[in-house]
């Protein structure tokens, strides 16, 4: 609570504070909009079976061209979305985008779309994923959801419940940013996942820093014990790739190997890497 040099006038606040405000209003107005101007797209990154080098999949990540921004990164609006309750449609959205797309890869390959916590506890999603795959048309078994420690942060039966849906269905699950959430070892227990995605901040440092690896051994052999398979994100050195390779890492993912792309850009990818 800031006093404004005039007499006993108060504001609640400051200039920056009020600037932060309508910027935040103008990204909420904007954001309100995007679905319906069609103004996001899905970048498709390369997931790669370590030891063949061959193409899994994709992971598909949200873009927002925003007018007068230029491209906007997940990061800085998935949270709005969320506080705005605008996250359903913008999800549901994703996954009928990747679904549509991925129906037109060669059938041996998955896509992953990732859902927030928040939509993860919205009603509806279950009915969302059914639907974006009938609508498709794609194997159930292609879809892959990645959901992150922030989902199983609500202990509750029913988010076990509804994992338990989700995999009714037949599409794949698969546990993002392992590592940099709260302790979700228990839930391993609980509820078998699909895969584990090692976080980037972990990779990143492989090579330099003797705990990075160490704790990447350790989450490896942790899911090769339950048999779940592994996935390192955000892989940029053959350095890491390698040390990946030597701890027995199953799939990567990361700029070494192909950074986020347009639809048609891994359509070509595909066919360069001769993995179709
Ligand atoms: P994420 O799911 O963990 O996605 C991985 C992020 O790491 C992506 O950032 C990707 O572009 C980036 N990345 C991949 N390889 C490398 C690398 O080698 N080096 C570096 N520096 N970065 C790499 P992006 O696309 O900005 O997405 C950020 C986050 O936004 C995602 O993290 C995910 O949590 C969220 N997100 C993206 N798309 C969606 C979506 O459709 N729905 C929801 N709910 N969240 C999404
Ligand atoms: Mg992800
Ligand atoms: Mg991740
Ligand atoms: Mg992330």
């Amino acid at each position: 609570q800031a006093k404004e040099s005039g007499r006993g006038r108060w504001s609640f606040f400051s200039p920056e504070m009020n600037r932060k405000l309508m910027e935040r209003r103008a990204l909420e107005a904007d954001l309100r909009k995007a679905l319906s101007e069609g103004q996001f797209r899905l970048a498709y990154q390369p997931q790669l079976d370590l030891k063949t080098k061959r193409v899994t999949g994709a992971e598909a990540l949200l873009r927002w061209q925003r007018p007068g921004y230029g491209n906007v990164s997940p990061d800085s609006f998935i949270g709005l979305a969320e506080e705005v309750g605008l996250i359903a449609q913008i999800g549901n959205w994703a996954l009928q985008e990747a679904c549509r797309q991925a129906v037109t890869w060669p059938g041996h390959l998955r896509v992953a779309v990732n859902v927030s916590a928040v939509q993860f506890r919205l009603p509806g999603l279950y009915e969302s994923v059914a639907a974006a795959l009938a609508t498709s048309g794609l194997h159930p078994g292609r879809l892959e959801l990645e959901i992150t420690e922030g989902v199983l942060l609500s202990d509750t039966v029913e988010t076990l419940v509804m994992l338990e849906r989700l995999r009714s269905l037949g599409v794949k699950i698969a546990m993002d940013d392992f590592g940099t959430g709260y302790s979700s070892l228990g839930y391993l227990q609980k509820f078998r996942f699909d895969k584990i995605k090692i976080d980037r901040s972990f990779v990143r440092h492989l090579g330099e820093n003797i705990d990075a690896e160490a704790i990447v051994r350790a989450v490896v052999g942790m899911s090769r014990t339950l048999g779940i398979r592994s996935n390192a994100e955000g892989v940029e050195s053959q350095e890491q790739a390698d040390l990946l390779a030597s701890e027995g890492c199953m799939e990567v993912q990361g700029y070494l190997f192909g950074k986020p792309m347009t639809a048609d850009d891994f359509a070509e990818f595909l066919k360069v890497g001769g993995s179709g």
